[in-house]
């Protein structure tokens, strides 16, 4: 059965320029005027359809974030050159000197190095919460708070929001709730729950082929115009344009997100739960013992899964650091970063993605240094893999410790 949401992105469709069934990729840094008038118009951006010059916005460009508006339910999608890219200027756009933030304290390691030491230049301060509690939130808003921030499934603890319940508090402060939703694209439609902004990097999943940085702000046409303001657009000026033929390639990529979403879930809901049986310490939305499994079940697009990220706790960092060697040894992944890829990735983000956070911090957030997270592969065989990756364990003694759970 296919949701909304992917029914929205199937009935997409382009006709290129000389009637290809892929768009025209647009090779222009700069596009021509027929007349003078017209020119002045644009820069004031009264002329709808009109191409100015590229790190404003390109006909590639347009059409990736045309899919990624279907995709979120939104009314339009700016792209960026990055995901942070995004973030950054979704954050700059909506904050003034010395306003204030309330964020979730289990983000990306890149979003919050740039809230808490970045946004000093401006005196912006945030608030770092378990967004999981609304009290936590609540208590935490002032008179100059400007938005609400959090991740749908959060980095790398896999903490899910419960985005209808964020919406409703951020309403009663008249406060925009901006969501990242790059861990579940398809699974969770933030747009539909009540977030004002939502945000990937389309780097991970909705690329999916990890050979470039990307991403997306999907919104309303008033706050992804005002991002590419000629004079005030924190986009357009300080210019993380996605360039055109990176567009086109990730709009291709794009056509297999809901196959690729499906079986990532599948494959990492079946590791999941032989780890769980096996007494290890795995957490994963599909799991019952996940602290949010209940949200994830309320808000999901089911057909779609519970993602395909999952942490396992192998105690100590050097368990952890001789487990990923050994599974990149036997070709199960790489010890890599990022996520989304075909093969399965591997990292412990306390000393790696989460680093920025400081490590008293980190152990408050349940984030141990045994940690190791998963995004696991499109694994055709998944019940060979965990054969292999028990094996793996079974060599390094992580089976016949004090990690299993009796
Ligand atoms: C990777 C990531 C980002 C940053 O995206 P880039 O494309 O690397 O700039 C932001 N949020 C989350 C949840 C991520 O995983």
């Amino acid at each position: 059965m296919s949701h909304k949401a992917a029914d929205r992105l199937q009935d997409v469709q382009y006709f290129g320029e000389f009637g290809g069934v892929n768009p025209s990729i647009s090779d222009s840094s700069t596009y021509t005027f027929m007349s003078a008038k017209t020119m002045s118009d644009t820069f004031e951006g009264n002329t709808e359809g009109c191409y100015l010059y590229s790190r404003h916005s390109t006909p590639s460009n347009l059409y990736l974030g045309e899919a990624l508006a279907a995709l979120e339910s939104t009314e339009t999608a700016n792209v960026y050159a990055s995901g942070m890219g995004a973030i950054t200027s979704v954050i700059l756009q909506l904050c003034d000197a010395g306003d204030h933030i309330v964020s979730s304290r289990t983000i990306y390691g890149g979003t919050y190095a740039f809230m808490k030491n970045f946004l000093k230049k401006f005196n912006i301060k945030t608030s770092f919460v378990d967004t999981t509690s609304l009290e936590a939130v609540e208590k935490a808003i002032t008179a100059n708070t400007k938005m609400i921030y959090c991740e749908a499934v959060s980095n790398p603890l896999l903490e899910v929001a419960d985005i209808a319940a964020l919406s409703k508090l951020a309403k009663k402060y008249k406060l925009p709730l901006i969501v990242d939703n790059t861990f579940s694209p398809l699974a969770i439609t933030p747009g539909t729950l009540g977030a004002d902004v939502v945000i990937h990097s389309l780097t991970k999943f909705i690329n999916g082929t990890s050979d470039c940085v990307a991403g997306v702000v999907c919104g309303t046409t008033d706050f992804c115009t005002s991002l590419k303001d000629v004079n005030s657009g924190a986009a357009m000026l300080l210019g993380s344009t996605l360039d055109s033929l990176r567009a086109a390639s990730i709009l291709k990529n794009m056509r297999t997100l809901h196959i690729r979403m499906k079986k990532h879930a599948e494959n990492a809901l079946y590791l999941a739960q032989k780890f769980q049986e096996d007494g290890l310490t795995v957490s994963y939305p599909g799991l019952a013992s996940h602290p949010g499994h209940k949200t994830m079940n309320k808000q999901m697009n089911s057909a779609y899964g519970y993602g395909g990220l999952l942490t396992l706790n192998v105690g100590t960092l050097e368990k952890a650091n001789s487990l990923m060697e050994l599974m990149q040894h036997k070709n199960l992944g790489y010890l890599a970063v990022s996520l989304g890829f075909y093969k399965t990735l591997f990292s412990a983000p306390g000393s790696s993605t989460s680093s920025e956070i400081p490590m008293e911090e980190q152990k408050e957030m349940g984030l141990g240094e045994g940690l190791i997270r998963f995004s696991i592969g499109l694994d055709d065989d998944i019940t060979r893999t965990y054969k292999i990756m028990k094996a793996c364990m079974e060599e390094l003694n992580i089976l016949t410790s004090e990690n299993v759970i009796a």
